[in-house]
């Protein structure tokens, strides 16, 4: 968004003191200001959770340094309805843990909306309503490549675009492919951390996992999460 001075008219200016002589020093003739207010960029990363893990950071980390974002939300859903099987642990638990990992980022926070919302939400919805709490925001979706490829069997994927510009992990060595009526930024950078193995290796009896932040590997533990799963 820029405010351009251009568009105001003289005495506009006058009252504002925005003419000749009396700002910042500013002598002689009208010089004419722009002033460039950027807008926020704000970014949803939509995932399970189930565990948070480095690889999630990482991803966030790459994405927030390469469009200098000025917020990431950690986006926990209630039921990914693109996964089937178990139910994921409990929102309270995920929330938790989330808040626990990202507590040291100053860009991160936890958007609880999803979990909060009865019956879920798709994505498009979510992003929408957000989106509406700051429209003058420039919004993005941070999603792996696996997300990213499967986007075509989202609920109207063409409304989640609508609302947002995609942040895509080329997370297993293919470059996610750019897609009519879609903006997509690629970030590259590979973590192996997956939440599955990490749930497999608790419930095998492992206490920790080098793909946890202590915090969080300390919160599974007191909380007896994963053991029967
Ligand atoms: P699971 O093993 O249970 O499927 P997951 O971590 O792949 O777990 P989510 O928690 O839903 O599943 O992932 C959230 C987002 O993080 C997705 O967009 C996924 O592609 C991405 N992601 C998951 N693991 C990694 C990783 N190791 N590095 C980068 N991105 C990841």
């Amino acid at each position: 968004m820029a405010a351009s001075l251009a568009g105001i008219s003289r005495s506009e200016r006058d009252t504002a003191g925005l003419t000749g002589g009396g700002f910042c020093g500013m002598g002689g003739s009208a010089k004419l200001l722009t002033i460039m207010a950027e807008p926020r960029k704000i970014a949803l990363f939509g995932g399970t959770f189930d565990p948070v893990h480095r690889g999630h950071v990482q991803l966030a980390t790459l994405a927030q340094t390469a469009l200098a974002l000025d917020e990431v939300r950690f986006l926990p859903c209630q039921q990914s309805p693109h996964k089937t099987g178990s139910q994921p642990a409990a929102a309270a638990d995920r929330l938790a843990m989330l808040r626990l990992a990202t507590a040291d980022l100053p860009w991160a926070m936890v958007e609880d909306y999803e979990v909060r919302r009865e019956g879920g939400a798709f994505s498009y919805e979510t992003a929408a309503a957000l989106r509406a709490t700051q429209p003058a925001a420039r919004w993005f979706w941070i999603m792996g490549g696996d997300q990213w490829r499967a986007l075509p069997t989202w609920r109207h994927p063409e409304r989640l675009a609508a609302c947002v510009e995609f942040i895509v992990l080329a997370r297993d060595g293919e470059p996610p492919l750019p897609r009519a009526g879609q903006t997509l930024h690629v970030v590259s950078g590979v973590h192996p951390a997956s939440a599955t193995a990490i749930r497999e290796a608790i419930r095998h009896g492992q206490t920790s996992h080098r793909w946890l932040a202590p915090a969080v590997a300390e919160w599974i533990a007191t909380h007896g999460m994963y053991r029967q799963r």
